[in-house]
């Protein structure tokens, strides 16, 4: 057992401390073996947190009262960078389909609403805990030897009997706390497209096929919170559910499939991170006829990002007999009725987010001095989604040169967002701002003044140009178009 360790630890070694003067994080980890590689992803998962609250990314909510599990907070640069995920996937969706509108809806929804949806029976998960250490797990995330010897994963102590746990949070509405007032928080944004269906065909003269999307707020009472923001309690979703007709729902299927797959190669994220994974029988959610997720390579191993599903016409066929409202499409060229199949794409905003992070997140030698200094810590965020697009720094403080480094950097807040940082060495201020996935740098100098030319510096490849402040916006714009990841 320790001789399977040691191997790939003495592989690690040589590779770390070897002559090669450039060595990407990736490449370095794709030489090591699995075993290697799990305690890599788990160094990196650690590396992600702290950077991610070093630089204002996440915060863990109510730290100051010793933290509350399963809810985080998202600092100024982690707003900028969920608002540019979702902003990114809303222009998917609506912008660029014309059949796909958007919706709002609330929180709060009818009880009779989740009783329909099969959430209050079906919305469960399978729950022992260990009566010795205390710890609690879901029955179908621990070893099945485990499970049958009822015995703890962590302590081997007796473990109870498997319950259902339904993950849903129930809460009173009004002043009074008796069963008539019971309300839930949406444990998905799904239901408030469904029930607005109607409102939407009517009002925005919809034709099947059309889809509706939404990005909103989630809650699930999950039993395990663990892996930073992969699985939390409250969490946001961007969910798109495709109306069409009976018949025609595997061909739609298939297409929505290739659309999302494509969106992630778009966003640049590295498409050997991810995989298909379709649902066997066993896993099929009760409304389901086809459902495949995409699946991402995480530092803790391939998990879910993203499901598609096939819903068939389950919601709306149950909500009309949960609502006694008439939920048919009536099609007004041949006057034919039916209840239509939805397509779904469901996708977590914030996991998404985490995905980013980690997709983005490398570390590259960048000297040939053969030090830990001469390595850069660099997040390669796609310029679309880089919550800083360009810092402007003025190489030193004095002769005027700030002030004209603030000129740009107002000329560029226009069409930009940007950052300033005057304090410390260059190379230092351009390590900073890598380290948050800023694309580009504008340096300001003496020659600056002289003749109006400023020091564009890429972040991926380091490179430098000179180039006339009055260019920099549109260089930065077609920059921006033409991105292309390099490593
Ligand atoms: P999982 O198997 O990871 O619990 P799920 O199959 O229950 O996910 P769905 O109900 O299909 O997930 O939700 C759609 C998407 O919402 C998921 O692919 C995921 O990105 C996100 N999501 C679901 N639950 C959570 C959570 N607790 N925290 C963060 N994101 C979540």
């Amino acid at each position: 057992m320790y001789g399977l360790f040691r191997a790939p630890f003495l592989l690690y070694i040589i590779i770390r401390y070897s002559p090669f003067k450039i060595i990407c994080f990736k490449e370095r980890s794709k030489l090591m073996s699995d075993t290697l590689n799990e305690y890599q992803g788990k160094a990196t998962m650690e590396k992600i947190t702290s950077l991610a609250k070093r630089r204002g990314f996440v915060f863990q909510s109510s730290e100051i009262y010793g933290g509350q599990s399963g809810a985080w907070d998202y600092g100024p640069l982690g707003i900028e960078l969920k608002n540019r995920i979702a902003g990114a996937w809303w222009k998917e969706m609506t912008q660029l389909n014309d059949d796909i509108v958007g919706l709002d809806a609330a929180i709060l929804m009818h009880p009779r609403t989740w009783e329909a949806s099969g959430h209050v029976e079906n919305f469960t998960d399978p729950l022992v805990d260990c009566k010795k250490c205390k710890s609690r797990f879901r029955a179908d995330q621990i070893p099945e030897e485990k499970l049958s010897s009822k015995k703890c994963p962590d302590c081997d102590g007796e473990l109870t009997d498997t319950r259902k746990f339904n993950l849903m949070f129930k809460t009173n509405i009004g002043p009074a706390e008796d069963t008539s007032s019971v309300i839930y928080l949406r444990p998905e944004t799904a239901q408030g497209i469904y029930v607005n269906y109607k409102n939407i065909v009517q009002s925005n003269r919809m034709k099947i096929p059309f889809g509706i999307a939404q990005i909103g707020k989630a809650f699930r009472n999950e039993i395990v919170t663990k892996n930073f923001i992969f699985r939390t309690c409250e969490f946001e979703q961007m969910e798109m559910q495709y109306f069409v007709k009976g018949g025609t729902d595997e061909e739609w299927f298939n297409t929505w499939r290739k659309r999302r797959w494509a969106y992630y190669e778009k966003l640049g994220v590295s498409m050997d991170h991810l995989r298909w994974h379709q649902h066997g029988p066993g896993e099929l959610a009760h409304y389901a006829k086809e459902a495949w997720d995409i699946e991402y390579l995480f530092p803790m191993g391939w998990r879910e990002l993203e499901g598609v599903h096939n819903r068939t016409d389950y919601d709306l066929g149950r909500h009309t007999e949960y609502s006694g409202k008439d939920l048919q499409y009536i099609d007004q060229e041949t006057n034919e009725r039916y209840v239509p199949y939805i397509i779904e794409t469901s996708a977590g905003l914030t996991r998404n987010l985490l995905m980013i992070l980690c997709d983005a997140y490398d570390e590259e030698q960048v000297a040939d001095k053969g030090s830990d200094d001469d390595w850069r810590t660099v997040l390669r965020f796609h310029p679309v989604l880089a919550p800083i697009t360009v810092a402007v720094l003025p190489l030193m403080k004095k002769d005027g040169l700030a002030e004209l480094a603030q000129d740009i950097r107002k000329e560029l807040k226009e069409d930009f967002s940007t950052d300033y940082d005057q304090s410390g060495a260059i190379g230092r201020r351009y390590r900073r701002q890598d380290e948050v996935g800023t694309p580009f740098c504008v340096t300001v100098d003496y020659q600056s003044k002289e003749d109006g030319t400023v020091t564009l510096r890429y972040r991926d490849s380091m490179e430098q140009i000179r180039i006339s402040r009055t260019e920099l916006v549109q260089r930065l714009r077609t920059d921006i178009k033409e991105y292309k990841r390099i490593k």
